[in-house]
């Protein structure tokens, strides 16, 4: 589950769109399909220019962000914040992206680990989580906030 700081992620393959995540890669894009794990093209998405554009920007900020955080120098302490706050810059943008996709999606947030627990309810909205039908293992997912809550393992 838990991804090394290197690990590429091969491409998607599966036929019919499966429910994907946005979540940080080191790939050119942050939609990881939640059948296969591997990268969702963006071009392959029915999504308009600026979309795509606002993606990538999106995922070379998180990448920065993680990095400073794994760098452990003076902004380390911020960086942990920013990512595991899910009111943070970082993660609200990441989450109105994923609540934007086109209804034909079904796209999620994918919140970072914190302490390692898996909440219950939703930490932004106080929902009751429940795991993407069909996709149980992928976590517990708000379907309000379009957010995707990784399970402890
Ligand atoms: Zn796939
Ligand atoms: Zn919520």
């Amino acid at each position: 589950m838990a991804q090394q700081f290197t690990q590429r992620i091969p491409p998607c393959r599966c036929e019919v769109r499966a429910p994907f995540k946005i979540a940080m890669t080191h790939e050119d894009s942050p939609c990881i399909c939640l059948a296969c794990d591997g990268t969702v093209a963006l071009n392959e998405l029915e999504i308009s220019e600026d979309y795509r554009r606002e993606l990538v920007a999106w995922r070379r900020e998180y990448e920065a962000v993680h990095a400073l955080w794994r760098e452990a120098g003076v902004y380390a302490a911020w960086a942990r914040t920013e990512l595991h706050d899910l009111k943070s810059p970082i993660n609200e943008s990441g989450r109105i992206l994923a609540s934007g996709m086109p209804p034909a999606y079904m796209a999620y947030y994918a919140a970072a680990r914190g302490d390692g627990a898996s909440p219950s309810r939703c930490e932004r909205c106080n929902s009751r989580l429940s795991p993407p039908s069909g996709y149980e293992a992928a976590g517990l997912a708000c379907d309000a906030c379009r957010i995707l809550y990784p399970l402890t393992d």
